[in-house]
């Protein structure tokens, strides 16, 4: 079944918890700075921005690492036909 990843930033605690589970999973290391998701603090609007670099291989370990349900992974129903 087709798996797509939701955000909802409004959600974030900005706990770092994707990237460093992003960066162990296909880099070998705990490193958020070498994962391809990005958390940035937005210091004026208070909140978390979370970014997927175009390298992001859609695997789904940070969705599952997420504490808070900013992101999940969500299966697509078959297409009809
Ligand atoms: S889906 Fe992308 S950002 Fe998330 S853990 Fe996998 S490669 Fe990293
Ligand atoms: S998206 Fe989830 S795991 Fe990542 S920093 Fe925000 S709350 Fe933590």
């Amino acid at each position: 079944m087709a798996k797509e990843i939701l955000i909802k930033p409004s959600l974030c605690t900005g706990c770092s918890t994707c990237s460093l589970a992003c960066s162990m999973q296909n880099r070998g290391e705990f490193c958020p700075s070498r994962a391809h998701i990005r958390i940035t603090k937005m210091d004026f609007e208070g909140r978390f921005e979370i970014i997927f670099s175009s390298s992001c291989r859609g695997c789904g370990i940070c969705a599952k690492s997420c504490p808070s349900g900013a992101i999940k992974l969500i299966e697509l129903p078959e297409a009809a036909g």
